[in-house]
């Protein structure tokens, strides 16, 4: 996927203006925020999960390189199979080649963002591959051509009627707004794919360096039906999925569901250890796993390292302004919200997505929110600052921040100013009590009036009330 991450501003002035992309959006608030409210009220020891989960992380980050290699020996001794991408094309051309040797024709998917970051979908499909989404979020989006717009619900943006009349248009049946009717349509179609389809390829939420297993997590089925059923299955995962143990990744999936969903735990979990042993009835005859970097090795050691950490739960999406006013489609590549504002300078260079770090308040709900306790704020104030040394904003604006700085070091400058200013706005906006246009704050007086200031500063105010005068 080509990123267009520049174009952030005119997109979201277009989602804005979408009557039903609000109305979707305005579903996440009361949906998965609140049920993550609801979700940890319930667990006293919510917090400190979240502690431990960041700490589960982070020692496997510092230890990476023995927790890989202790994998790949557990997958290799369970009969699998795994491959090392450097990159996205790396990555393809693997899964392409498992795909050829295997004679496969269709290939069903479950949902995997780092599918969606090597854009594999396109890359089968020029070599002859039918790929099939099955996650419902993702066949969806799949019939529209669309890339995904939340981590946890790829077709978040869409609201029922929407999804009625693609049905209608792409379904040889009858439109329906019944929920019931039109799950069972897609499952009706999805059926037949899963028994027709070569390989299966899913992703992971966990790579478990004790036993060589890769652990899904879905709330329809749909991992198991396209892991156990072809004769090949394809993992394709990040490095940084890895994590030592079971235990550790039971701790991961208490806080993983609760901040996406608001569940307790998702209706699927699925442990997947090497291919069909003697014994077992089902499973695929092959297990492979390939584990992309793309970027990620480089990010050890750097300002960025926390940022592997993310367990991808969408809470910090979730519980964004900006996210639930613009949509994911926005953000212009594959990672959107917050966490999407600090991963995608990183995979496709901040000169192409210098807007994103931009797109944010900095309310900080998204750390507050964050289950492995992210500072994503603080990492995208570290893209902010590369930006400016790399000259990618305005000179206005880097000439308007140089002289902000400038003043607001010197204290007694600051507050020269800001009452000098005060005083000059307080008098040109006596009449109207707002400004409707101000030189310098057309960003703010575009879509709103600036309330003309009356009285004194905040800091002359405060100087007043210590030394014992009225409030
Ligand atoms: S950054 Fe945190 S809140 Fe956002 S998706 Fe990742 S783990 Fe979830």
């Amino acid at each position: 996927m080509q990123p267009s991450s520049l174009a952030f501003q005119t997109k979201a002035s277009d989602a804005l203006a979408d009557p039903n992309l609000q109305k979707a959006l305005g579903g996440i608030k009361t949906g998965w925020q609140r049920g993550r409210i609801l979700a940890a009220d319930r667990l006293p020891e919510f917090e400190q999960l979240r502690d431990q989960a960041r700490d589960i992380k982070n020692h496997a980050l510092e230890h990476l390189d023995f927790y890989l290699e202790a994998f790949e020996a557990r997958v290799l001794d369970a009969g699998g199979q795994v491959h090392w991408a450097r990159d996205a094309a790396e990555a393809r051309a693997i899964i392409q080649g498992i795909c050829q040797d295997n004679g496969a024709k269709t290939v069903t998917k479950s949902k995997s963002m780092i599918a969606e970051e090597i854009g594999l979908n396109d890359h089968l499909e020029a070599a002859g591959i039918t790929p099939v989404e099955t996650d419902l979020g993702e066949y969806i989006i799949q019939l529209r051509k669309e890339p995904p717009s939340h981590l946890v619900g790829p077709a978040v943006h869409l609201t029922r009627d929407q999804v009625s009349d693609l049905f209608a248009a792409t379904h040889d049946l009858p439109r329906t707004e019944d929920p019931t009717e039109l799950v069972g349509q897609a499952r009706t179609v999805l059926r037949q794919k899963y028994l027709a389809a070569d390989v299966g390829i899913t992703g992971a939420n966990f790579l478990i360096a004790e036993t060589g297993s890769a652990i899904t997590v879905t709330n329809e089925g749909n991992a198991e039906l396209t892991q156990g059923l072809p004769k090949v299955h394809v993992v394709i995962a990040s490095l940084e999925k890895v994590i030592p143990s079971m235990e550790d990744a039971f701790t991961l999936l208490r806080v993983l569901a609760r901040s996406a969903t608001g569940q307790e735990f998702s209706t699927y979990t699925t442990v997947m250890t090497g291919p069909k042993r003697t014994e077992d009835h089902d499973g695929p005859e092959q297990f492979h796993v390939v584990l992309l970097d793309n970027g990620r090795s480089k990010m050890i050691g750097s300002k960025f390292q926390d940022m592997l950490r993310c367990i991808r739960c969408g809470a910090c999406m979730n519980n964004c302004p900006v996210y639930l006013a613009a949509g994911g489609h926005a953000y212009g590549w594959v990672y959107v919200g917050p966490m999407g504002s600090v991963l995608t300078p990183q995979f496709v260079g901040i000169e192409s997505a210098h807007t994103l770090p931009n797109a944010s308040s900095f309310c900080g709900r998204c750390e507050e929110v964050c289950p492995v306790r992210i500072p994503l704020p603080n990492l995208m104030r570290h893209w902010r600052e590369e930006q400016f040394k790399r000259q990618l904003v305005p000179s206005t604006v880097r000439w308007g921040l140089g002289i902000w700085g400038y003043v607001a070091k010197r204290p007694a400058l600051y507050r020269f100013a800001t009452r000098v200013a005060m005083a000059m706005l307080g008098r040109m906006g006596r009449k109207e009590g707002s400004f409707a246009s101000l030189p310098l704050a057309g960003g703010w007086t575009a879509s709103r009036d600036l309330p003309a200031p009356q009285g004194k500063t905040f800091m002359q105010q405060w100087k007043k009330k210590r030394r014992g005068g009225a409030r």
